[in-house]
């Protein structure tokens, strides 16, 4: 009988593709999927370390029945990967010794081996070295989204912003050859998905290795051109690297949407400075008036931390300025959390309380929601291309889907639809997405 795996996958879009990685892999190994967790023979956590409390989630997760322990007084297989594996590596075992894989995020095709000394030796199994090569088996990720496939460009970053634990834990920068690239395109496409989601820490930093005229917006192109592609995202492009070329392919291109997720992390250009940014508040609203003047319908959300070590009340209301000229369709806010292995762990003592990073999200909050609601109740009435990508689990005759611009949109409607890009007519605001009724379905 084959063994079952549970996948279990905290933080970003990056560890969910990885994820998807982990599954296929061990579907080759001769794995099959758990329906759940009492039936799991391994359990596999694919970690986040971006904040502190992503990184606590790990040990809390570890320490519940019955990945701990089972009545019977059985235990799958448990594996860590992902960020925390790659920062803690044998740490891990201080505080959960039963845990018998850590896998680093560039070993990921280790991990059936790992597995198997693990259960031959009865000793827990390591392996958090930087392996160079990025290229990953064509076929082998088990792809979760009917619709929507993540490809990812490159991994790991160069650029060392002083709170980012990323370049500790997913190293340096490195680049996936445009052939391969195009193939996990041309084969997703081939599975029925009709959105490519390209991914990278800096996705306009990519250089082809094996193709010295292909940058980040040549890609695109190429992406572009596939047969079978409808939609194309990507995360994250950094303020400082965007290029007139890429507004160009954000605006000429027909199936790269009109969203650009573009963090600012500050409002301040002396707080952009100790983050070690490399980009001001000005050269950022330069940036969005070029992206409006060109693609004046495109669609802008941003991250943003508050609470940075030496934020004070004035850099805040920058931030708060900045998130009011800009008007940002949605936005990811974080309270500052000190990272190991960073430049601000290392100088830059925590210095702003917890109950006034706490005041200074909430203030935040309220200034984006108003925004956020000013722009869906504006959209109501209007007629927008929709790709239904789901089907709604509370509400039977219900999907939804997104708007190029990024927004989730609920409509009535059947399964038959996935995949589908529809018009659909906005019929009312709620705070994280509208309501709609398809103003042409066709057959
Ligand atoms: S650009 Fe900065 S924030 Fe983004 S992954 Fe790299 S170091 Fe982290």
């Amino acid at each position: 009988m084959a063994r079952k795996y549970l996948i279990e996958t905290f933080g970003c879009q990056m560890n969910v593709h990885d994820s998807e990685r982990f599954a296929g892999l061990l579907e080759q190994a001769g794995y099959e999927a758990a329906a759940d967790l009492s039936e799991a023979d391994l359990v596999l956590l694919n970690t986040c370390s971006v904040r502190e409390r992503a990184a606590e989630k790990l040990f809390s997760r570890l320490g519940e029945d019955p990945i701990a322990a089972r009545v019977d007084g059985s235990r799958p297989v448990i594996a860590v990967a992902g960020c925390v594996a790659q920062q803690e590596g044998r740490a891990i075992l201080r505080r959960a010794p039963y845990v018998d894989v850590i896998v680093g995020t560039q070993a990921a095709r280790q991990l059936p081996a790992l597995v198997e000394q693990a259960l031959a030796s009865g000793r827990a199994q390591f392996d958090v070295d930087r392996y160079e090569d990025v290229s990953f088996p064509l076929g082998v990720a088990r792809r979760g989204d009917p619709v929507k496939a993540y490809v990812t460009i490159l991994e790991g970053c160069n650029d060392h912003c002083a709170y980012c634990v990323v370049p500790s834990t997913r190293g340096r920068e490195r680049m996936r050859s445009k052939a391969d690239i195009l193939a996990e395109v041309q084969e997703a496409v081939a599975g029925g998905r009709r959105e490519i989601q390209l991914l990278g820490q800096i996705v306009n930093d990519y250089q082809a290795p094996d193709d010295p005229a292909c940058d980040f917006p040549a890609l695109l192109e190429a992406v572009d051109a596939v047969r079978g592609v409808e939609r194309i995202r990507f995360a994250s492009p950094h303020p400082r690297h965007a290029s007139e070329r890429l507004i160009a392919a954000i605006r000429d291109l027909p199936h790269v949407c009109k969203h650009v997720h573009l963090p600012i992390q500050s409002g301040s250009t002396r707080v952009l400075q100790l983050m070690r940014r490399r980009h001001t508040r000005e050269d950022y609203l330069r940036l969005v008036d070029a992206l409006r003047h060109a693609v004046p319908a495109v669609a802008i959300s941003t991250d943003l931390i508050v609470g940075f070590p030496g934020e004070t009340l004035e850099d805040f209301e920058c931030s708060l300025s900045l998130v009011a000229a800009v008007r940002f369709e949605s936005m990811f806010s974080f309270k500052y959390s000190e990272r190991p292995n960073t430049l601000a762990a290392r100088r830059m003592p925590d210095d702003v309380g917890g109950e006034e990073k706490a005041r200074r999200l909430a203030a935040l909050h309220d200034v984006q929601r108003e925004i956020q609601m000013e722009g869906y109740r504006a959209a109501v009435g209007g007629v927008f291309d929709v790709l239904v990508d789901s089907v709604s689990r509370r509400r039977a005759q219900e999907v939804a889907g997104r708007t190029t611009g990024n927004v989730v949109v609920n409509l009535p409607g059947r399964r038959e639809w996935l995949g589908r890009t529809l018009r659909v007519r906005i019929v009312g605001a709620g705070s994280n997405s509208l309501r709609g009724e398809a103003a042409e379905v066709g057959d």
